[in-house]
């Protein structure tokens, strides 16, 4: 497709305060703004010049965005990358900072913020549109050329009024080129568990589930997946062009279709390379001979939300699996010899003392490589913001139920009473392993450390 103006386009991933957010504990990782990186191929593809800005990984000031901004066309500015679609800050303040550094008519916005409120961000930022959902078709649509009320899935303001176009298709993601992974530097990304070099990737969008907790608004409608040769191209060319070790699968749920996992390990495996991997998926997504397929190719950490250790609050969230099926997906994870990181949370509506404290002994029961735990939030566009009959914009937690500072202790709590067991002291020191011991030191500065006090 080529552009009928040459354009030049900016993209910005603001950074927001420190490993962990103040506000509603969201981890603000060192990790690969995926999404941009789509754009920017995109764009490229059409003959574009695009800037990237990651002020999350090479500290930026100010002065230095203002002036980025001035030098393009289009400035794209996100609340939210890929990595925290699901889960995103509560803060808007460091965004909003870098929005009001860009002339508001070449100013657009993207992320998870603006499309569950899209005519509220486009008054806070007073930004020429809102992207809404997925941003690929649309960015690259602007910087065609084409105004904002042509372009579907966009939010704008005309005669002041607010005008919110029709959601657009679906990302085919087999569409998609190689990610513009040449616009960053592999060397300032990293995931304090699996190392440096560190790469993001996805293979597909959608979950078939509708847990009430789970913001899934920036996810199309369906289940996409790329090709795996695609897949295995994009790793290869990470670890051989890029100098990638490690990396993680960004997918909902990665295992959901346990024949096209088993065919992109297999091709992993063929391939041979160097390359340590993390994934996140549900416990009863998973076996033994997957699992065990899944460490040859790569794999090293699991995330599973488990959520609750109450029968009753998994039930009432939707989440659709029991305590049986997350213990055998746990224990199989053991024995293949991936690691597992576990989340919990706390303050789903209806749950009492007797529930959180089930949760707690069930972490522990668990006894996972790694354990995480937090309030729950309710998001805007999630049946549980719906239910909470909530009014207030990217609440912290159901405040008419629950008190956040409670939450929060008890959070601090699960954390001690997790990490200082003298079980789970025990098993780290039995496991003669250098790289996790740095790993668990790591983990305790910047997690457990903060619950102690
Ligand atoms: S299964 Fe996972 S991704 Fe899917 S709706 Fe539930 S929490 Fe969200």
């Amino acid at each position: 497709m080529a552009a009928t103006v040459t354009r030049k386009v900016l993209l910005v991933n603001p950074s927001w305060d420190g490993l962990v957010s103040r506000k509603g504990r969201r981890f603000n990782r060192t990790w690969p703004p995926l999404d941009l990186l789509n754009c920017a191929a995109l764009l490229e593809q059409d003959g574009l010049s695009v800037g990237l800005i990651d002020a999350r990984a090479v500290p930026t000031t100010p002065e230095t965005i203002r002036d980025a901004a001035a030098r393009h066309d289009l400035v794209f500015v996100t609340s939210s990358p890929i990595d925290r679609w699901q889960c995103p800050n509560l803060d808007l303040g460091p965004f909003l900072a870098v929005t009001h550094l860009v002339e508001p008519d070449k100013l657009y916005v993207m992320g998870t913020h603006g499309t569950v409120a899209p005519g509220e961000l486009l008054h806070m930022t007073q930004a020429r549109a809102i992207v809404r959902g997925e941003p690929e078709p649309a960015v690259r649509a602007l910087c065609e050329g084409k105004d904002p009320s042509e372009v579907p899935g966009v939010t704008y303001l005309q005669e002041g009024t607010t005008i919110h176009n029709p959601e657009g298709n679906p990302v085919d993601l087999t569409t998609l080129p190689m990610p513009a992974f040449h616009l960053l530097d592999l060397r300032n990304y990293r995931y304090e568990i699996l190392g440096g070099r560190f790469a993001l990737l996805e293979t597909t969008r959608g979950c078939h589930h509708r847990c009430h907790f789970c913001l899934l608004k920036m996810y199309g409608k369906g289940y996409r997946k790329k090709d795996p040769e695609q897949v295995v191209h994009e790793v290869t060319h990470l670890v051989r062009e890029a100098g990638a070790k490690t990396g993680y699968f960004i997918d909902l749920e990665f295992t959901a279709v346990r024949d096209d996992v088993r065919d992109l390990c297999e091709r992993l495996v063929s391939a041979g390379l160097p390359f340590e991997w993390a994934c996140q998926t549900r416990a009863d997504y998973v076996d033994g001979p997957l699992l065990k397929l899944m460490k040859r190719a790569g794999c090293r950490l699991i995330h599973f939300g488990v959520e609750s250790g109450s029968p009753r609050i998994l039930a009432a969230t939707n989440k659709r699996i029991t305590l049986e099926q997350i213990e055998r997906g746990i224990a199989e994870t053991k024995q293949s010899g991936i690691d597992q990181l576990c989340f919990f949370m706390f303050g789903f509506p209806g749950e009492t003392a007797g529930d959180m404290e089930a949760t707690i002994a069930f972490a522990k029961r668990l006894s996972p490589t790694y354990a995480s735990f937090h309030a729950v939030t309710p998001y805007m566009g999630t049946k549980l913001y719906e239910m909470s009959g909530s009014s207030e914009l990217f609440p912290e937690v159901l405040s008419k139920e629950h008190d956040p500072l409670i939450l929060q202790a008890i959070a601090n709590r699960a954390f001690r009473e997790f990490y200082l067991r003298p079980a789970m002291l025990w098993s780290r020191v039995r496991r003669v392993d250098v790289r996790l011991w740095r790993r668990q030191a790591a983990l305790f500065w910047h997690y457990v450390r903060p619950a102690l006090t």
